[in-house]
C-alpha cells in the first residue's frame, strides 16, 4: 500500500494543516501584541486581534484560491476557506458589518473567474447568509451553556455547509461520495475549530488575568512596584537615548501610621483609595500619559514622560492641593490628612533609573524634614 492510495491520510493532514494555520495565527499575532506593548504602543488588543484575523484569513482564502483559479477543480479548498469565513464570522470579536462581505465576495468571484456561474451566485449569497448568522449568534449565544453553544454552532454550520457544497456539486458535477465525504470533513473541521479557537481564547484570557494581576495594584487599581519598575526603566532608557524629558514625583501620606492607629486599619485603607482616585482624576484632567503608581505602603510615583520640570509642576501642584484638600468619610468620621512632595527631572548624571529614583526621595525626604506638607524640587 503505498502513501497516496492510504485513504485516512488527505484527511489527516488537512486536520494538521487547519490547526497549523490557526496556531500560526495565534502565535503571530501574541508577537506582534508583544512587540507593541514593548514599545508601548497603546493599541486596543482586542481590535488588532480582530483586524489583523481578517487580513490574516483573507491573505490565506486568496493565496490558497490563486493556486487552482480557472482549474476544474477549484473546488478543492473549500473547506479550509469556510473555515477561515467561520473564524472570522464567529471566533474575531469583528466590529465589521456583514454587508462588507458583499464586495468581498464578488472580489473572490472575479479573482476565481466564477462571475458566470449561477452557482457560484447562490453559493455566495448562503456564505453572506452564512456569516451573517454567525456574527448576529456568537453574542446571543453566551448566555447558553457551553454545550448548548456548541450544539447551535455545530447545527448553523453543518446546515449552510450542506447548502454550499450542494452548490459546488452541481456547479463542478460531483459524485453524491465527494459530496457527502466533503460535508463530513467541514462538519469535522468546524468541530476541530471550535475546540481549538476556545482552548486559545480561554489561554489568552489567563494570560492577560494574569498580568494585570502582576502589575496592578489589588487595593488601588494602580500600577504597582513591577509595573512601576518596568515603566521607569523604559522612560528612562529612552529619555537618555532620543534627548527627552523626564520628570517624575513621589508623594507620601503624612502620618499615615497615626490615621491607622486613630480609625482603624480599614479607614486607612480607605484613605489609600481615596489618594489614588483623587490623584488619578486630576492626572486624568491634565494628561492621559501621566501615570500613578503604587511603589510602597502609603508612597506613590508619578511618571512625566516629555515633561520638564516647570511644566509638571504644575500637575504636582494640583495633585498636591487637591490631597491637602480631600476628606475622606469613615462611619460618619471625616478623616483629614496631608502628603508631601519629592519632584527631579532627569539629569545628565543619572546613570539609572535607580539614581534618578533616589534624587526624587531625597526630595521627598527634604520635605518630610522640613516640616511635611510641602513641595521639595530641584
Ligand atoms: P511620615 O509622615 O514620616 O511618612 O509618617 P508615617 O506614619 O506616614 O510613616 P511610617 O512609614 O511610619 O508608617 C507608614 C504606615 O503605613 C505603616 C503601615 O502600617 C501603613 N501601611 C502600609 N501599607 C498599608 C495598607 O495597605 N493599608 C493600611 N491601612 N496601612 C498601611
Ligand atoms: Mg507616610
Ligand atoms: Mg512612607
Amino acid at each position: 500500500m503505498t502513501w497516496s492510495n492510504w485513504i485516512i491520510a488527505p484527511f489527516t493532514t488537512s486536520v494538521f494543516f487547519v490547526l497549523g494555520v490557526l496556531t500560526l495565527y495565534w502565535v503571530s499575532v501574541n508577537w506582534l501584541l508583544e512587540h507593541l506593548h514593548a514599545r508601548h504602543v497603546k493599541v486596543d488588543d482586542e481590535q488588532v486581534n480582530s483586524w489583523y484575523g481578517l487580513a490574516y484569513m483573507l491573505l490565506f482564502v486568496f493565496a490558497m484560491q490563486a493556486f487552482l483559479v480557472g482549474k476544474s477543480n477549484s473546488w478543492i479548498f473549500m473547506n479550509f476557506q469556510l473555515i477561515a469565513v467561520t473564524f472570522c464570522g464567529y471566533f474575531l470579536n469583528l466590529k465589521v458589518k456583514y454587508y462588507y462581505l458583499y464586495p468581498l465576495d464578488l472580489l473572490f468571484m472575479i479573482f476565481n473567474r466564477s462571475l458566470g456561474s449561477w452557482e457560484s451566485w447562490v453559493h455566495g449569497v448562503v456564505l453572506i447568509t452564512f456569516f451573517t448568522v454567525l456574527g448576529i449568534l456568537r453574542p446571543r449565544l453566551q448566555k447558553y451553556s457551553v454545550r448548548a453553544r456548541f450544539s447551535i454552532y455545530m447545527l448553523n454550520s453543518t446546515v449552510f455547509g450542506g447548502m454550499l457544497w450542494l452548490m459546488m456539486k452541481l456547479k463542478f458535477d460531483l459524485s453524491w461520495l465527494t459530496f457527502w465525504q466533503e460535508w463530513f470533513y467541514l462538519v469535522i473541521f468546524e468541530g476541530l475549530l471550535y475546540v481549538y479557537a476556545s482552548m486559545l481564547s480561554d489561554n489568552t484570557a489567563l494570560k492577560q488575568q494574569l498580568v494585570k494581576f502582576a502589575n496592578e495594584d489589588a487595593l488601588t487599581d494602580t500600577g504597582n512596584y513591577a509595573a512601576y519598575t518596568a515603566a521607569i526603566n523604559y522612560q528612562v532608557a529612552n529619555s537618555s537615548q532620543n534627548g527627552l524629558k523626564l520628570t517624575m514625583m513621589m508623594f507620601d501620606i503624612d502620618h499615615f501610621k497615626k490615621i491607622n492607629d486613630t480609625y482603624g486599619h480599614l479607614a486607612g485603607d480607605q484613605v489609600l483609595k481615596s489618594v489614588t482616585e483623587t490623584a488619578q482624576l486630576v492626572l486624568a484632567a491634565n494628561d492621559p500619559r501621566v501615570k500613578l503608581y503604587r511603589t510602597g505602603g502609603e508612597e506613590f510615583n508619578v511618571i512625566f514622560p516629555g515633561y520638564d520640570l516647570d511644566a509638571s509642576l504644575v500637575i504636582v501642584h494640583q495633585v498636591f492641593n487637591a490631597l491637602n484638600h480631600l476628606t475622606v468619610t469613615w462611619k460618619d468620621q471625616r478623616i483629614q490628612l496631608s502628603v508631601s512632595v519629592g519632584v527631579a527631572n532627569l539629569s545628565s548624571d543619572d546613570q539609572t533609573a535607580t539614581a534618578f529614583y533616589n534624587r526624587v526621595d531625597h526630595n521627598l525626604y527634604q520635605s518630610k524634614r522640613n516640616g511635611r506638607m510641602q513641595v521639595t524640587a530641584q
